[in-house]
């Protein structure tokens, strides 16, 4: 599947209805289509990359906003002091399935850890 051709991409294009959260220059938030949590929010650059092992240093601001916007999305929708977790899967180890870099934002319930 081409970059150009992902699923993450066509969301952001619009030819796939999502449910938007957040958008700026940067990133682009939306709602998980099958949530594991009460929130469950996928935030991906705009900029075209297929995992984190596609980072290089110019992508650095990039990175950073995606944190960033987990950060701001947390104390908007109220779950910044109950606690939320972070993750970025990567590759087929980590259980990546779709080729576009995306953060999942998720909270609304407790989390165990060793994550499965
Ligand atoms: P991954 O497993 O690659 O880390 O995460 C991909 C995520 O994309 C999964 O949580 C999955 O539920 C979500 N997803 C897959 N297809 C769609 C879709 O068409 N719309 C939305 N909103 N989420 C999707």
């Amino acid at each position: 599947m081409s970059q150009n051709d992902n699923l993450f991409k066509k969301i952001m294009r619009g030819e796939i209805p999502s449910s938007k959260v957040y958008e700026d220059d940067y990133v682009y938030a939306f709602n998980d289509i099958s949530p594991t949590a009460p929130t469950h929010i996928l935030i991906i650059p705009k900029a075209p990359l297929d995992s984190l092992n596609e980072l290089t240093e110019d992508d650095a601001v990039t990175a950073g906003r995606l944190l960033v916007t987990a950060a701001k999305l947390a104390k908007q929708l109220g779950f910044a002091q109950d606690g939320y977790r972070c993750v970025i899967n990567t590759g087929a180890n980590a259980g990546q399935t779709v080729p576009h870099l995306h953060l999942h934002l998720l909270a609304g319930r407790e989390f165990g850890w060793p994550a499965g």
